[in-house]
């Protein structure tokens, strides 16, 4: 008999679900909306009625299904809990518990963004490698570490979270999280477009940025590739911040493949030539050679992902 798995997303805005065959293979992929009134009181009720109608239309029986991994923005722990989430107006929720009751089915959980890099270790950019740092560049800058395998998330829930590894001490606003100096205000979209602001009040020098009302960091590298002196400059700010960064994790983590993706990644391989030489400069001999991938899934790495953490 043919074996099942569900994979669901949950996001701020939407819930993607996926229906995967446990080889890996997308059967169906779809979304619904995630609705957080009443302290997201919804939210799980909404994903389980989902899974039973999926089921229904597709004439697949439970005993068929291995499980329904789920990925949340917020820490889980091993008991698949969330102290909160406030992404979703949820205060402690016993996630595994609670769907488990719905749906009759095996339930794992797992933050979404080490699901998601989970996701690029088994389908992405990381397949085939057992050990990987994955970073996503978004508007801020998430993170998962894998180790044979196996996410480490840590004692609270908090290994990972690169973006907040302090790499400046100039830095004399605060960081999201209330510290100074973050990887994040630099790395992410925000910190990119914050940079390439600065950089242009700082001068009259042309710059084909210029011509743009609202800079953002696909601004930056698209003036990148046309050789924009300021342009390049930002993106020498950010790749050295970032391959130092990298560079010291690499060392704790000894990755075979370091993965970038988020938002920023669609620059494409630009981004890599400013991130690598840092790298290179900066590592460990044992781990200098490092290779590098941009992410391949998109926004499905946190599906994909999911669905793996009940395989
Ligand atoms: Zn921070």
């Amino acid at each position: 008999m043919e074996k099942y798995c569900f994979g669901i997303d949950v996001g701020g805005t939407t819930v993607k679900c996926g229906l995967f065959t446990v080889a890996g293979d997308v059967l169906d992929k779809w979304e619904i909306e995630t609705s957080t009134e009443n302290n997201g009181e919804r939210i799980l009720p909404d994903i389980a009625k989902a899974i039973e109608d999926k089921l229904t239309e597709k004439n697949i029986a439970k005993d068929a299904v291995v499980g329904v991994g789920i990925g949340v923005p917020g820490p889980v722990n091993e008991n698949g809990e969330v102290p909160c989430a406030v992404n979703l107006h949820w205060g402690f929720k016993p996630i595994e518990k609670e769907l488990k009751e719905m749906t009759g089915l095996n339930v794992k959980a797992g933050n979404d963004a080490n699901v998601a890099a989970l996701g690029e270790l088994w389908k992405g950019g990381g397949a085939g490698c057992h050990n990987m740092i994955m970073v996503t560049l978004g508007t801020g800058v998430g993170g998962g570490i894998i180790v044979n395998d196996k996410v480490i998330a840590g004692a609270h829930g908090a290994g990972g979270e690169i973006g907040h590894a302090h790499v400046d001490d100039s830095i004399t606003f605060p960081c999201n999280c209330g510290a100074y100096g973050c990887l994040e205000q630099i790395a992410s979209a925000t910190g990119i477009a914050r940079i390439a602001r600065e950089a242009l009040a700082a001068t009259d020098a042309p710059s084909v940025m210029r011509k743009e009302e609202n800079v953002t960091a696909k601004t930056v590298f698209d003036a990148v590739k046309e050789n924009d002196v300021i342009a390049i400059q930002v993106a020498e700010r950010f790749g050295s911040c970032l391959g130092k960064a990298l560079a010291s994790f690499a060392v704790v983590a000894d990755p075979e493949i370091i993965v970038i993706g988020g938002g920023v990644s669609k620059a494409g391989p630009v981004l890599l030539d400013y991130i690598i030489p840092t790298y290179k400069r900066y590592a460990f001999s044992g781990c200098k050679d490092t290779k590098f991938e941009l992410a391949k899934l998109g926004n499905d790495a946190g599906i994909f992902g999911a669905a793996k953490l009940v395989l």
